[in-house]
C-alpha cells in the first residue's frame, strides 16, 4: 500500500505543479486511477470528473479501444526518430488530419505539445513572408483575452493583461493587439470590434505577418463565446490585407463546441490550424500544425527552403497511435448528438444559477458550460465543496466550468451539474 500522506508531503515539498508554488502550501489532491469518466482519490473516494483533464479526455479515461491501440504500439515500437524515418501511424494520423480538417490544409507538422504546434505556426509564418522577401512582415496581430500557450512567443501573443506580459516585458516580442471580439456566440454586433481589427490591419499590413485568434472560443484567456459572423469577417479582411490567418483549435478541435473544428460554424478555412489537447483522447502528450500547400511550396522554394523545426519526439509513434485511435472512435461514434445533448442538459442544470446574487452569467456551447461569478476568490472553497459533492472541478478565477466526456453517462452528468451548482450556491451563501 502506497502511504499517501508521506506521498503528498514529498510532492508538496519538490515537485511544481501547473502554475503552482514550491513548497506548494496548498497540497494536491492524489489520484489512484481513472476509469470512464470517474476518477478514484487516493483515500478510494470516486468523483465525477467535470474537467476532461482540460478538454483532451473526450471518450473518458482509459477508453479501451485507444489503451488497445497503444498497448499494440508499444510492442511494435513506442518511438523512433522522425528524421529520415517515417511510419505507418504518423502516416495514418497526416491523412485522418488533412481529411477531417477545413479544406486546404494539406501539410502537417506533428508536434509535441499545443504551445510548440503554436511555435511552429508562428515560425511557419514568419518563415512565409522571409521566403517572399518580405521580412518587414514580422508581427503579429492578435486580440484580447486569448491564451495560446506558456513558451515565450506564444506568451506574447496571449492577453497582454491577464497573461504574462508585464513579468516578461522586456523579453517578449511586441505584437498588435485587437480588442476582443465581443462577447456572446449569438448576439446581434454593432461590429464595433471587427472594426477596430480592420483599422489595424489597414495602418500595419505591412509589417503583420498573421492573425492569430482561438475561434469562436477563448478558453484560458476568459471562457468567452463569440459569434461566427466575426470570423467570416476576419476571414476576409485577412485575404483583403494579404496576412495570414492562423486559428488556434487546440481547445476547440474535434467537437467540443458542437463542430468538429470550430471554423465550421464561420464556414472558414484558415492558412494555419493548431490542434492538441483532444487529438489523443488525452492519453499522449502531441499536436499538429496543419498548412496550406501554397504556404509550404513558398517556404520550400525560398531559402534556406526548409522549415527550421524538429523536436526530438517529433511524430511520436505511441502518441500517433492512440490519437488514430481517438480520431476513428470519434467519427464511428454519435459524436454530435452526443454533444448537443449535454448542451440541453447544462443549458437546463445550470441556467437557473443565473438568478443568484454573485453570479454574473451562465454561458453554454457545445459540451462547455460556464458559471462567471462577480468575486475572483471562491474557487478554491467552490472546488473544495464540489468534491464534497463527489464531482472534479478546477475553477479559474472568477469562472467555475466544466467540459465532460462526450460519452458520460447521464446520471453522472446529473451528478456532476448537480455538485458544481450546489458548491456555488455553499460558497455565495457564507
Ligand atoms: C491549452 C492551449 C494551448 C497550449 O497547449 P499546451 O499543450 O498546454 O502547450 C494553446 N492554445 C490553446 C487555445 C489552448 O487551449
Amino acid at each position: 500500500m502506497s502511504n499517501w500522506p508521506s506521498l503528498i508531503e514529498f510532492d508538496q515539498r519538490h515537485v511544481w505543479h501547473p502554475y503552482a508554488k514550491t513548497p506548494n502550501p496548498i497540497a494536491a489532491i492524489g489520484v489512484k486511477k481513472t476509469q470512464g469518466s470517474i476518477i478514484t482519490l487516493a483515500d478510494d473516494r470516486e468523483v465525477v470528473d467535470g474537467m476532461s483533464s482540460w478538454w483532451a479526455a473526450v471518450h473518458g479515461y482509459n477508453h479501451p479501444k485507444i489503451s488497445q491501440a497503444m498497448h499494440v504500439q508499444i510492442d511494435t515500437m513506442p518511438h523512433i526518430m522522425f528524421g529520415g524515418l517515417t511510419h505507418e501511424p504518423a502516416i495514418e494520423l497526416a491523412k485522418r488530419l488533412i481529411k477531417i480538417t477545413p479544406a486546404g490544409l494539406d501539410k502537417v507538422f506533428l508536434a509535441d505539445s499545443g504551445s510548440i504546434s503554436m511555435e511552429v505556426a508562428i515560425k511557419v509564418a514568419l518563415q512565409y513572408w522571409i521566403s517572399l522577401e518580405l521580412p518587414q512582415k514580422n508581427r503579429l496581430l492578435s486580440v484580447r483575452n486569448g491564451y495560446h500557450g506558456d513558451t515565450f512567443a506564444t506568451m506574447a501573443i496571449s492577453d497582454p493583461e491577464n497573461g504574462m506580459h508585464s513579468l516578461f516585458k522586456d523579453i517578449l516580442t511586441q505584437h498588435f493587439f485587437a480588442p476582443a471580439p465581443e462577447a456572446g456566440f449569438d448576439k446581434e454586433s454593432d461590429n464595433h470590434d471587427i472594426q477596430a481589427l480592420e483599422s489595424l490591419l489597414q495602418a500595419h499590413h505591412t509589417e503583420i505577418a498573421a492573425v492569430t485568434i482561438e475561434p469562436i472560443v477563448q478558453g484560458a484567456g476568459g471562457m468567452r463565446f463569440y459569434r461566427p459572423a466575426y470570423l467570416k469577417k476576419l476571414r476576409q479582411l485577412c485575404t483583403q490585407y494579404d496576412v495570414l490567418l492562423i486559428a488556434d483549435e487546440i481547445a476547440t478541435g474535434f467537437g467540443r463546441t458542437g463542430k468538429l473544428f470550430a471554423c465550421e460554424w464561420a464556414d472558414i478555412s484558415p492558412d494555419i490550424l493548431c490542434v492538441g489537447k483532444a487529438l489523443t483522447g488525452g492519453t499522449m502528450t502531441m499536436a499538429a500544425m496543419l498548412c496550406t500547400s501554397q504556404i509550404s511550396d513558398t517556404i520550400s522554394a525560398g531559402t534556406p527552403g526548409l522549415l527550421m523545426h524538429g523536436p526530438t519526439f517529433m511524430g511520436n509513434p505511441l502518441a500517433c497511435s492512440a490519437s488514430i485511435a481517438s480520431i476513428d472512435l470519434l467519427l464511428d461514434s454519435p459524436w454530435q448528438s452526443r454533444v448537443e445533448e449535454i448542451e440541453t442538459h447544462l443549458k437546463s442544470s445550470l441556467n437557473f444559477l443565473s438568478t443568484l446574487p454573485g453570479v454574473e452569467e451562465i454561458r453554454v456551447l457545445g459540451a462547455i458550460g460556464v458559471v462567471q461569478l462577480e468575486r475572483a476568490d471562491l474557487g478554491p472553497e467552490i472546488q473544495a465543496a464540489a468534491l464534497n459533492n463527489g464531482v472534479w472541478v478546477r475553477p479559474f478565477g472568477k469562472l467555475i466550468y466544466i467540459m465532460p466526456a462526450f460519452n458520460i453517462p447521464h446520471n453522472q452528468l446529473q451528478q456532476l451539474t448537480d455538485g458544481m451548482s450546489k458548491a456555488i450556491q455553499t460558497a455565495l451563501n457564507k
